[in-house]
């Protein structure tokens, strides 16, 4: 049997709930290898056991009984480096076989272990590790094939540019054997949404990059940069990129402390370690007990100066000691207001790597693939059809595909083109092949990286004037508007300005490569291919 100490104890409880019956729906459950026979080999409760001893074993087995239920392999996995040496007025003793496990055990079963027994005794629960090296009895019998596997640290070397590690060098890694794999199962990582995987990211020019240097900083070759910065409009991947590096590294190297928050929990959350004066705990699980950082949203700490200094010490002591930071933002870090210079200056240390809105294939590809992977049967005429209405923001594609489903499999109806074409117009959310000014100066802006109010600004700086200018040529080229209109769009300006700007545009896209290299990138972004 897995563990020793809860076996022995079980034979005294009543059937329902002891630890037996519920190690046996483990074991029904779970395909970890167990070693039969150890249930005889391991006759103590440990020293701690003296004349409460009973109440205090029975406790500590139904404690880790329910701890191991959460999941059994990797219980089995760390458990086996652990002895448990007693439990007397609270304190619970236990020791490790080295310094990397206790941390483990420590960061991510105690939590549910003291929790358990504190309810089981009503004491408050302390514990006193040593560490021993060679235990006598631990809690769990070690899986024969395999045994804990240390972190290989996500190191990145600060600077920009770590250069990716060579072929043979990679491949002289010793390759993880197929069965630490299977065997250690990470924690559960909270709000990580279990389909925002690299397997259902669809890779096109507008998130290339962001995409390659996800992967990099997941471990998964290329060039890592430290921090990572993705940004962009909103509904286009950041977060699902940011949850996929999670879901990779949880893969690959599964010892990894990984930590995923929000910029809003971390608010909230450095907030109510204050009140709580637990500030301790928060600097150290941020700083110490951390080899990935990612925080989505990092937009979220304008203005809050205090929570961004000790989000600054976090990010200074992680990229120290070389561990990947990568956070997302819905602009560039020279943008973000109300940040702290310092702050946006290190955003910049690494790679910063902006989405954009997915050109018209990239669109189809998102259709079809969320279709495939919602089992709904879509044509392809009516992926292009979607794929075409909704331009800007890939959270709207896909809602919009799903109601579509949604819709016909209300009204029995297969999705086809006239439906989905009647469909779309009724809920009037999108008109194909028609941006809006705004729409056009957006892209502009993004291109240029220029604020939205740049356009309509009266500055004359070259840059900016140039933008206008291409933003001006675009509205004309695509949109039924007249110069009026466009002057009186871009912060009403005379109809004699659009008409200039509109014709120097025209002869410079004929006479200068650099300007016609921008246009047909916009009109990729704007969808002009459609
Ligand atoms: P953001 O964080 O940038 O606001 P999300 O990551 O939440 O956007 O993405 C919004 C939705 O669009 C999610 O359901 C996500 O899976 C999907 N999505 C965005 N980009 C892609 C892509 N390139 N391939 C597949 N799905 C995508
Ligand atoms: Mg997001």
């Amino acid at each position: 049997m897995a563990f020793a100490h809860a076996v022995e104890k079980s034979d005294e409880e009543s059937d329902e709930g002891t630890v037996q019956s519920r190690m046996q729906s483990d074991e029904e459950g779970d395909a970890s290898p167990f070693v039969p026979g150890l249930l005889a080999a391991t006759p103590a409760l440990g020293p701690g056991i003296g004349v409460d001893g009973g109440a205090c074993a029975g406790a500590w087995g139904r404690a880790i009984a329910y701890t191991r239920e959460k999941s059994p392999a990797s219980f089995d996995q760390w458990f086996s480096g652990v002895q448990f040496d007693g439990l007397t007025d609270g304190v619970l003793s236990l020791r490790a076989r080295d310094e990397f496990v206790r941390q483990w055990v420590e960061d991510y079963f105690l939590p549910t272990l003291a929790e358990q027994l504190r309810s089981e005794t009503g004491l408050s629960i302390q514990v006193r590790w040593s560490i021993d090296a060679s235990l006598e009895r631990p809690v769990a019998d070690r899986p024969s094939t395999y045994a804990p596997v240390k972190p290989r640290p996500l190191s990145v070397r600060p600077g920009p540019i770590d250069a990716a590690p060579s072929a043979p060098a990679a491949s002289a890694r010793p390759a993880p054997a197929t069965n630490t794999r299977l065997s250690v199962v990470p924690p559960h990582l909270e709000g990580l949404n279990a389909k925002y995987t690299f397997g259902h990211f669809v890779v096109g020019p507008s998130n290339q990059l962001a995409h390659a240097a996800s992967m990099a900083s997941a471990g998964a070759g290329g060039r890592r940069h430290n921090p990572l910065f993705i940004c962009g409009g909103t509904g286009l991947g950041k977060t699902h990129l940011v949850h996929a590096i999670a879901h990779r590294v949880r893969e690959e190297r599964p010892e990894t402390r990984i930590v995923y928050i929000s910029a809003e929990k971390f608010v909230n959350e450095f907030v109510q370690s204050l009140a709580d004066q637990r500030m301790h705990d928060f600097r150290s699980r941020f700083r110490d007990r951390c080899d990935l950082l990612l925080v989505d949203d990092i937009h979220f700490l304008a203005g809050k100066t205090q929570t961004q200094e000790e989000f600054f010490h976090a990010f200074n002591a992680l990229h120290q000691a070389s561990k990947q930071i990568v956070v997302t933002s819905d602009k560039y870090p020279q943008q973000l207001d109300k940040m702290e210079e310092r702050l946006v200056s290190r955003f910049q240390w690494g790679l910063v790597a902006d989405v954009q809105a997915p050109e018209l294939e990239t669109r189809v590809a998102i259709v079809r693939k969320k279709a495939q992977f919602e089992h709904i049967d879509v044509p392809d005429d009516v992926c292009l059809f979607v794929a075409q209405s909704v331009r800007s923001n890939v959270r709207e594609l896909e809602g919009t595909l799903i109601r579509l489903a949604a819709k016909a499999s209300l009204l029995n109806v297969p999705i086809e083109i006239g439906f989905a074409r009647a469909e779309i117009a009724a809920t009037g959310m999108t008109r194909p092949n028609e941006a809006s000014v705004e729409d056009i100066q957006r892209v502009v802006c993004h291109h240029f990286k220029l604020r939205s109010t740049d356009l309509l600004s009266k500055d004359r700086h070259k840059s900016i004037a140039f933008a206008r200018h291409v933003a001006m040529y675009l509205c004309k080229q695509r949109l039924k508007c007249s110069f009026p209109e466009l002057g009186r769009a871009f912060g009403n300006r005379d109809h004699t300005t659009v008409i200039s700007a509109v014709r120097k545009v025209e002869a410079l896209r004929t006479s200068d490569p650099e300007v016609r290299a921008h246009l047909e990138a916009l009109e990729r972004k704007l969808g002009s291919v459609d």
